[in-house]
C-alpha cells in the first residue's frame, strides 16, 4: 500500500504526534446531541489545513473531489473504517448525504417492493420516523413498540416477534432522544437486520456481520454534519431493483465509489481525521473503555440520590446519551442556567422528555463529564 500523510498506519504525521490539547479560552464542555464536540486535536489538525490541504496547495473546502489528493482522503477514510468495525471485505462502505433520514426512505427503497414486508421495533421518535418512510414504500409494521412505556427502555428477546414472510428487521441502537441503547444484538427471527446506529456507532460494540444495513449520521461519534455512512452487506446489494431515482439507487455509489456527485469533502476529511485518532487511542475498545468510564461516572451520580430521576430502566441505559429529570422539576431551569454559567452547554433534554440529557459521544472528553458530576454534587448541595 502506497504510504502518504494520510495513510500513515497510527494516523498521524511525526510533528502531529502526542501533542498536548489544551482548551482553548471561551470553549466549553459541550454536551450536545449533535453536531457535537470533537476530540480538540481533531479541530486543531483540520484548522491547519483549511488553506492547504496535504500540502496539495489546494485549501481543504476547495480541493476537487476528482483530485488525487482527494481520492487518498477518502480511500483512507474507508479502509480505517473497515479496520476499525472489522467490515467483512464484501461489505461496501458509503460516504451519502441528506442525513440518516433520508436513510429511512433509502434503506426501505433499496430492500422492499410494495407488497413486501419489514418489521420494525419502535424505541423513539427516531424509529418511528424510520417506520413512517419504510411505510411509503411497501408494508412496514411494528413489531413492538415502547410508546406506552414512555420510550424507556427497549425491547429484550422473546417480546416481539417478527412476521414469517418479513424481508428484514429494522432497529434503532440508541435512542438519541430517550437515552436508552440495546446492550445486545436484537433477534431478529433469522431475517437480515437493519441499523439506524446515528448515535452509537463506533462507540459501542457491533457485530458488522450480523447486519445487512447500517446506516449513521457522522456528526454524533464520527465527525462533523453532512456525511451518512452506509454499510452494506452482499445480500443489501443484491436487493436493487431496476428504475430506481438514480440518487436514491444505492448501485448508484456503490458503483461511483460515492462520487456519482459531489460527495462531502471536508466531512469525508474530518471523518477521516476522527477514526485516525480513534486507532491512535486504542481502536474500537479504546473508545468503548473510555465511554464505559464516563457512563459510570454519570450513572453512578445519578443513582446516589434521590434527587436526580434517570429516565431509562437500567437494562437498557444508553452509555451515549444519559437523561434524567430532577425529583424537583422546578429545578430543571436553575440546573441548566447555573451549569451554563459555569461553562457547560448543551445540557438541556429533548421537548420530547424534558429535563437534562448530557451527550457523551466518542468526542467528549472525561475531563468534561468530571466537571459535569462534580458541579451536580455542588448544585445538590446547594438545594437539598
Ligand atoms: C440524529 C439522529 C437521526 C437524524 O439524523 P440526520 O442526520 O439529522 O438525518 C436519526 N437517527 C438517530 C438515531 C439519530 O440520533
Amino acid at each position: 500500500m502506497k504510504m502518504n500523510p494520510v495513510v500513515n498506519s497510527d494516523g498521524l504525521k511525526d510533528s502531529e504526534r502526542s501533542r498536548p490539547a489544551v482548551e482553548p479560552a471561551g470553549r466549553i464542555h459541550n454536551f450536545g446531541a449533535g453536531p457535537a464536540v470533537l476530540p480538540l486535536e481533531v479541530v486543531e489538525e483540520v484548522a491547519t489545513t483549511l488553506p492547504n490541504l496535504l500540502e496539495s496547495g489546494f485549501g481543504l473546502l476547495e480541493v476537487s473531489h476528482r483530485s488525487a489528493t482527494f481520492q487518498s482522503v477518502i480511500d483512507s477514510a474507508m479502509e480505517r473504517i473497515r479496520r476499525v468495525m472489522s467490515v467483512p471485505d464484501d461489505y461496501e462502505i458509503l460516504f451519502l448525504q441528506g442525513g440518516a433520514s433520508t436513510q429511512f426512505y433509502m434503506t426501505a427503497l433499496n430492500l422492499i417492493s410494495e407488497r413486501e414486508k419489514a418489521d420494525f421495533l419502535i424505541t423513539g421518535g427516531w424509529s418511528q420516523k424510520a417506520l413512517e418512510e419504510a411505510g411509503r414504500v411497501g408494508d412496514a409494521a411494528a413489531a413492538w413498540d415502547g410508546v406506552d412505556g414512555g420510550f424507556k427502555s427497549v425491547p429484550q428477546d422473546g417480546e416481539y416477534s417478527i412476521r414469517e414472510d418479513s424481508e428484514y428487521v429494522h432497529y434503532t441502537s440508541n435512542n438519541t432522544l430517550f437515552g436508552t441503547q440495546y446492550h445486545h444484538l436484537p433477534d431478529s427471527g433469522g431475517k437480515p437486520r437493519v441499523v439506524d446506529a446515528s448515535s452509537d456507532i463506533c462507540g459501542v460494540p457491533i457485530d458488522v456481520a450480523s447486519h445487512d444495513v447500517i446506516y449513521a449520521g457522522a456528526q454524533k461519534n464520527l465527525g462533523a454534519s453532512g456525511v451518512t455512512l452506509v454499510i452494506l452487506s452482499p445480500w443489501a446489494m443484491s436487493r436493487g431493483k431496476e428504475g430506481l431515482p438514480t440518487m436514491l439507487d444505492y448501485n448508484t455509489h456503490v458503483s461511483k465509489g460515492s462520487m456519482f456527485n459531489t460527495p462531502n469533502t471536508s466531512g469525508i476529511y474530518v471523518l477521516d481525521r476522527v477514526f485516525a485518532w480513534v486507532e491512535r487511542n486504542g481502536g474500537l475498545d479504546g473508545a468503548i473503555e473510555r465511554n464505559h468510564a464516563k457512563a459510570a461516572l454519570l450513572y453512578d451520580k445519578l443513582d446516589s440520590s434521590d434527587f436526580w430521576k434517570p429516565h431509562a430502566t437500567e437494562h437498557s441505559r444508553s452509555m451515549m446519551n444519559v437523561t434524567w429529570r430532577l425529583a424537583d422539576e422546578n429545578l430543571e431551569a436553575a440546573f441548566l442556567e447555573q451549569a451554563e454559567e459555569v461553562g457547560m452547554g448543551g445540557l438541556k433534554g429533548h421537548r420530547s422528555v424534558g429535563g437534562i440529557r448530557a451527550s457523551m459521544y466518542n468526542g467528549c472528553p472525561m475531563g468534561s463529564v468530571e466537571a459535569l458530576v462534580s458541579f451536580m454534587q455542588d448544585f445538590e448541595g446547594r438545594h437539598n
